[in-house]
């Protein structure tokens, strides 16, 4: 098997398996090539990884913030120096072509511990004049954090999680997907290498129950999820029960509204990187794109043309657009949202059908998908699909196209091109989304937060915000004079 780890799980610095977790294998979505066979986590491995966390933050949490920061820095040293490496194994595990893993997940992945390590030293309370005596406020760890990952960017979605966490002098424990096991592996090595001290980031595999175990094991303090609506609701709901503290990353429908001064060429740029980028896997992609009917048919056969130009094929082969999708779950779902389309009445402008692609009769692979004429209540424009599934939709007026826009249960993100500089922050000022975007789509630098609105999630990550959800303030009174009493 071209990328079996050591053992499924890596707690307390080291690698170790399992004895009775449940096993499953990792596939290359590409050939449904079997790359690695995994074990899910049993109750022993969950104690062993509790015990260890527990031992590992107490450490942590007593290392200068500074020296914290210096760990994480290191790690992101060696995570560039192994980007093609990790890139590799990414796309092995996700299908996504290599030439995207090279820059946006172990690379991104680089920039969050970076970024975080740079932050650590900054990280203080504040001082409260209370007129002789004072109050100060210090930021302390939370304890042990748990990170429940999605498949679409996991070693990304690892390091957003776990940049914070640590940098705060948390102990983190990591359950990526049960799709994507291996990334978060060589992340933990990584950190290690680095000089964290063992048991501060550990790894351990399973699905949904192992997750839901761990939400509620009384030593883990926090958690944070990335995944959809429905598995976020589950979690809250047990986190609520167990009074835990809860990050929720969930999904989306995020709309692009293109009025008619935009620029047409960047706004069709826009739309594909909001549909096709990670053959459309991505939470806060712009699904719903509203373009002025004035530009919509001068829109439509442009955006058409250019992703009929859409290179599909080999992931490893460098000047590869489009992989195939994760599953055959997920290429079940997004084939039958195809042809729900069609049969609500949408107009298919390209696409629409599973692609052939030469050399891989058994990859995941599904056509880049162009809808036109989609009306607000049709399915592929309510729900999400989490393909490349592209819906056009025209408006006329602003203030309809926001109520239009808002009209769902959604709030992840939204986007919106225009040259009216007053006219881009009026409709962002009502967008009710977490991550905006004016004249650009689905850039996320770790330095600006992330995080949805409505059913989208609770809480941020990244930015100065993430710090706040991976941290709690103690408030100290410290008084000056003598102490009044009643009697
Ligand atoms: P999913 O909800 O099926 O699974 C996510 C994770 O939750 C997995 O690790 C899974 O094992 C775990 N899980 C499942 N049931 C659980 C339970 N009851 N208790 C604890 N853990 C449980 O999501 P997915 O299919 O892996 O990913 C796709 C979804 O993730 C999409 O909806 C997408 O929009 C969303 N997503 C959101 C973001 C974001 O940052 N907002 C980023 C990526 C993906």
């Amino acid at each position: 098997m071209r990328a079996q780890p050591q053992a499924s799980h890596y707690i307390g610095g080291t690698f170790q398996e399992s004895q009775s977790g449940t096993p499953f294998d990792s596939l290359y979505p590409a050939t449904g090539e079997v790359i690695a066979q995994i074990k899910a986590a049993d109750d022993a491995i969950i104690n062993a990884a509790i015990q260890a966390a527990k031992e590992g933050q107490k450490t942590w949490a007593a290392t200068p913030p500074a020296e914290r920061g210096r760990v994480l820095r290191k790690a992101a040293e060696i995570l560039r120096e192994k980007n093609h490496e990790l890139s590799v194994l990414e796309t092995l595990d996700t299908g996504k072509p290599l030439q995207e893993t090279l820059v946006a997940d172990a690379a991104s992945g680089a920039d969050c511990l970076e970024y975080y390590g740079g932050l650590a030293a900054t990280l203080a309370g504040e001082h409260i004049d209370l007129g002789g005596s004072f109050a100060f406020t210090k930021r302390e760890p939370l304890g042990i954090c748990f990170g429940i990952g999605a498949w679409n960017y996991p070693i990304q979605i690892a390091c957003w999680k776990a940049a914070p966490a640590l940098v705060c002098g948390n102990a983190m424990i990591f359950k990526p997907s049960e799709v994507t096991p291996l990334s978060a592996l060589k992340l933990a090595e990584a950190l290690s290498e680095a000089g964290l001290p063992d048991g501060v980031f550990n790894v351990i595999q399973g699905f949904g129950d192992v997750g839901a175990k761990m939400v509620a094991h009384p030593d883990i303090s926090k958690v944070s999820l990335t995944g959809s609506v429905p598995t976020g609701a589950k979690v809250a709901a047990l986190a609520g029960e167990h009074l835990k503290k809860t990050t929720l990353e969930l999904g989306g429908k995020s709309p692009l509204i293109v009025f008619d001064d935009a620029d047409i060429e960047n706004a069709i740029s826009a739309a594909i990187n909001a549909n096709f980028y990670s053959t459309g896997q991505i939470c806060s992609n712009g699904t719903r794109v509203f373009v002025h009917s004035a530009i919509k048919e001068q829109f439509v056969s442009r955006l058409a043309e250019r992703t009929s130009s859409a290179v599909l094929g080999d992931p490893l082969d460098e000047t590869t657009n489009i992989g195939p999708l994760i599953s055959k779950q997920q290429l079940d779902k997004v084939l039958f949202y195809m042809q729900v389309g069609q049969d609500e009445g949408a107009r298919l402008v390209c696409g629409g059908s599973s692609a052939e692609v030469e050399s891989f009769p058994d990859g995941y692979f599904v056509q880049p998908t162009v809808f036109a004429d989609v009306t607000d209540d049709m399915r592929i424009a309510r729900e999400e699909i989490f393909g490349p599934v592209l819906s056009v939709l025209d408006f006329d007026d602003e203030e309809n196209v926001i109520a239009r826009a808002n009209d769902t249960a959604f709030g992840l993100a939204a986007g919106v091109f225009t040259r009216d500089i007053q006219r881009a922050h009026r409709v962002i000022n009502q967008l009710q989304a977490g991550t905006c975007w004016i004249n650009t789509y689905n850039l996320t630098p770790v330095e600006m937060p992330f995080g949805g609105y409505k059913k989208s999630g609770i809480g941020r990550e990244n930015g100065h915000a993430a710090i706040e959800y991976y941290s709690q303030i103690k408030s100290v009174y410290v008084e000056m004079g003598g102490v009044e009493a009643a009697f």
